[in-house]
């Protein structure tokens, strides 16, 4: 079976586990985990911020993330097909109990003019202000689709200008720092705070981080804890996002390569993938899915009509190449 459901679905590499297994541990709720210290302070310096904070989860971060911008009865403006909107089950309103309002972005992109519309100003007690505006890049939905710098660069100038702050879900930030060339650092200077993912395309097991301000991060760290976050000697798990960082990153371009192989097979152009993600529309997207399982791949169903395909560390080119032959035949 080639399971191309999501970039989740990889297992650490024997080198990865060796890592993991050698890892100097201590309890990181008293903040004494030295190679989780070690892979936050790294995270954070790749971005250019001060501080990060390991989360178990990329939902955990970004509703932290998020949340040190966004408080109670106030709002932020992100995609209407955004992950914080779509996919964390309501979290942010759940736990924060912030507003949310949307736009509909072309392939999930930034819509200046609907930004520079819904944006609402602080009136004082009368209407809810909006505090951040939150970028997913890339853009899980709508096909791993990379923000252009020139649109984060003007959401920042727009956020500088009306007091309000940036969000990034960069759960897949590495594959568009890999498929643009764009520094860590360039979308770091742009963002307030950003959360990203070491359980996606880079291979860890687990573990996500977010990335802000030193006061930022001091406050996650307690409202992680409030959440049930707090978790002990997890420098095992730091452990693999390090290996991951130190052997995993470049190796994207692959992944990007393997989802253009398969984009044609499934009638998309494949000159619009830019990264790991295939996002397709077919008549019946659960028969489809059935009908590609019953041939050895597995994709997943997102949507009634829409089906999505993700490659990752454990798709070799030769799965790629065999996935195409039965996904072109798959109608
Ligand atoms: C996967 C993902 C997350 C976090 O998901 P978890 O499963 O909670 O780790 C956040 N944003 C995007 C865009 C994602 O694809």
């Amino acid at each position: 079976m080639i399971d191309l459901r999501s970039d989740t679905l990889t297992a650490p590499t024997d080198e990865m586990r060796r890592a993991m297994a050698r890892a100097e541990v201590g309890d990181d709720v008293y903040d004494e985990d030295p190679t989780v210290r070690l892979l936050q302070e790294r995270v954070a310096g790749l971005f250019g911020h001060e501080a990060a904070l390991f989360a178990p989860t990329g939902s955990m971060a970004n509703v932290l993330a998020v949340r040190t911008v966004v408080g109670v009865g106030e709002e932020v403006l992100c995609e209407a097909s955004a992950h914080i909107a779509r996919a964390e089950l309501g979290a942010h309103t759940a736990y924060t109990g912030l507003g949310m309002r949307t736009w509909r972005g072309d392939g999930g992109g930034i819509d200046r003019e609907a930004i520079a519309e819904m944006f609402a100003p602080d009136l004082g007690p009368f209407f809810v202000p909006t505090k951040a505006i939150s970028v997913e890049n890339t853009h899980n939905f709508a096909g791993g689709t990379v923000q252009p710098l020139a649109d984060l660069q003007w959401v920042r100038s727009f956020a500088d200008e009306h007091g309000c702050a940036v969000h990034m879900d960069g759960a897949r930030i590495w594959n568009a720092h890999v498929a643009t060339g764009v520094p860590l650092a360039e979308y770091g200077a742009n963002v307030d705070v950003l959360a990203v993912c070491l359980s996606k395309g880079l291979g860890a097991p687990v573990g996500s981080l977010l990335v802000g301000s030193a006061a930022a991060i001091e406050e996650s760290r307690i409202w992680r804890k409030r959440m049930g976050g707090g978790m002990r000697q997890i420098g095992i798990l730091a452990a693999a996002g390090l290996y991951a960082l130190d052997h995993h990153v470049e190796r994207l371009a692959e992944d990007h390569e393997h989802a253009r192989m398969l984009a044609e097979a499934v009638g998309v152009d494949p000159a619009t993938v830019p990264t790991n993600i295939v996002v397709f529309s077919v008549d019946d997207a659960a028969s489809y899915v059935a009908e590609a399982a019953a041939s050895g791949v597995r994709v997943s169903a997102v949507g009634a009509r829409t089906v999505r395909l993700v490659t990752h560390l454990g798709v070799t080119r030769e799965d790629a190449l065999r996935a195409r032959e039965v996904l072109a035949a798959v109608r």
